[in-house]
């Protein structure tokens, strides 16, 4: 079943207007949101719904691919009735932008448009065999410079090639040549428009990159990535990538109360998150603390390809002289492990406790948690860590775990500035955040006092979904410019400045760096 958790009325006492709106589609990892926008970027109806998470197995993730299409109508239908009893008209909604949790792998009957098998979400570790294997092959060490990514556990192709190898109906399917493969982006977009019949099958390049089937520069599908992964072009149908903000290529809304509306921009969450917080200028980053953490740092027109553990990214592609590349710091895990102690262990009743039971000690006592539940990711890439926690001794208390389990998320950020220091030969003044996580004040502070550099937390914190508005607004006009942009969401934002003396952050980090080096290997 699913659960409404929320739904956001805005300000009732405002009139029945010609205000212009735009809508915004979040899927994210573990809920459904819509929410919509006026031309100040200001929150003015939204809907959320979490939606069921799938663990069959250690290590597994999925979600139904047809709940979360459920959970988009949903959602949508109930901002606009929200907006409607605030009597504004959703007419006024001039388009629609999506924006999604990427790599999560979705196979469907091309010719029916039925799934073939649940999604395989992001954070899913089954295909750890199979990526070691493909380490092995002829070519493996070559494919970053191509598409960005190392190989690993975390893109699309190995939970598409684990599918082609242990689902028959995927494989009958591949066989047959009526295979679709896509990301979140282009399910939806592929859905919302009414599935076989219009058959609108297309991605934008910040998800596509997360494939590993398109090359960084030309933002097309390459051959040689295809081939290394020994798959038939001619038997599989991939969305054909169209740039993030386009008046054309998404098609129009089938379903829901916004029928007819144009869907208009499409940027995976992590990208959106960096237009969202205005990231427009090389030498801007921005962290989001959601379900894992993502640090994207704009590198420029050109890709920046790491030697220092990062992912190379597409920022956006608002189309030609508008297209901006990034380097990316992921973490898998962050504010999914405060969720873990939520929901495996009882600690608190709910996430926005923790940092009340945190604050109930001093320090972490000595404790440090390496939240390695699916492998370490950036920068380290060790698939075979786990969870482990050191240090644990009879003085240790819930609190200490509570901290050690929010300064994890901490130090991987810390590491992963290092890495872009080095990669990109600058240092970063301040660093903007969002995401469930960045509610925490006690987590910010121990960011800034780890990384040393200011860490600065807007008002308003819904800016993945304010990113696909932007990209979609951009295509029809409710803005026009990037430049129109600059004055959004600017006020009331929190900046938490480094209060801990360097020598003892410092210190800090070296004792995590230590215990990342323990934890390898234990799930071979
Ligand atoms: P996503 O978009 O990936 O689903 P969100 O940005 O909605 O994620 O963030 C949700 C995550 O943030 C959850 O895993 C939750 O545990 C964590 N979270 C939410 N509020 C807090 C808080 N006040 N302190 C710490 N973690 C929090």
């Amino acid at each position: 079943m699913l659960a409404t958790i929320r739904t956001k009325m805005g300000d009732t006492t405002k009139s029945a207007s010609h205000e212009t709106f735009v809508g915004s589609i979040d899927q994210g990892t573990t809920s459904t949101r819509f929410l919509i926008f006026n031309r100040h970027g200001e929150v003015i109806a939204s809907h959320q719904i979490e939606f069921k998470q799938f663990y069959p197995h250690p290590g597994w993730h999925e979600h139904d691919p047809l709940e979360i299409i459920s959970s988009v109508e949903q959602c949508i239908d109930g901002a606009v009735k929200d907006l409607e009893t605030q009597g504004h008209a959703s007419a006024n909604i001039k388009a629609v932008g999506i924006t999604n949790q990427r790599e999560t792998t979705v196979v469907w009957n091309h010719e029916t448009g039925e799934p073939l098998y649940r999604a395989i979400v992001w954070t899913d570790t089954r295909t750890q065999a199979l990526i070691r294997k493909l380490k092995h092959r002829l070519g493996s060490d070559q494919l970053q410079q191509l598409c960005g990514l190392p190989l690993s556990t975390y893109p699309s192709v190995g939970k598409l090639l684990w599918l082609l190898e242990n689902e028959p109906k995927v494989k009958e399917a591949y066989d047959k040549g009526v295979l679709a493969f896509g990301t979140i982006d282009a399910w939806l977009v592929y859905k919302l428009n009414g599935g076989p019949k219009k058959n609108v099958f297309v991605s934008d390049p910040t998800n596509a990159s997360r494939t590993m089937f398109m090359n960084l520069k030309t933002l097309d599908y390459d051959e040689s990535l295809i081939d290394f992964f020994r798959l038939d072009q001619a038997k599989i149908h991939l969305p054909k990538i169209t740039r993030s903000s386009d008046p054309e290529a998404y098609g129009r809304l089938e379903l829901s109360m916004l029928k007819g509306t144009p869907i208009t921009g499409c940027l995976g969450d992590q990208s959106a998150a960096l237009v969202g917080q205005k990231g427009f200028t090389p030498g801007l980053a921005k962290n989001t603390y959601g379900t894992g953490c993502f640090l994207l740092y704009n590198v420029g027109e050109k890709p920046v390809f790491s030697t220092h553990g990062l992912l190379g990214t597409v920022a956006y592609d608002f189309g030609e002289g508008k297209r901006m590349y990034a380097l990316e710091g992921s973490i898998a895990v962050a504010g999914s492990s405060v969720k873990f102690l939520v929901d495996n262990f009882g600690f608190v009743e709910s996430s926005s406790k923790i940092s009340q039971l945190a604050a109930t000690v001093e320090d972490n006592g000595g404790c440090v948690f390496v939240t390695a539940f699916s492998g370490l990711f950036a920068p380290y890439w060790i698939d075979d860590a786990r969870g482990t926690i050191y240090g644990i001794t009879a003085y240790t208390q819930r609190g200490h775990i509570a901290r050690a389990t929010l300064e994890a998320t901490c130090f991987q950020t810390k590491a992963i500035l290092d890495a872009m220091e080095k990669d990109s030969g600058a240092k970063l003044a301040e660093l903007a955040v969002d995401g469930g996580m960045s509610n925490s004040d006690l987590t910010m502070q121990t960011q800034a006092d780890l990384i040393q550099i200011p860490v600065r937390r807007p008002q308003m914190r819904e800016t993945t979904a304010l990113g696909a508005a932007i990209a979609a607004g951009l295509a029809v006009g409710v803005w026009d410019s990037i430049e129109e942009l600059k004055d959004i969401n600017v006020e009331g934002s929190t900046v938490f400045k480094p209060q801990l003396h360097e020598a003892k952050s410092k210190e800090m980090f070296e004792r995590w760096e230590k215990a990342v080096q323990m934890s390898k290997g234990w799930s071979s």
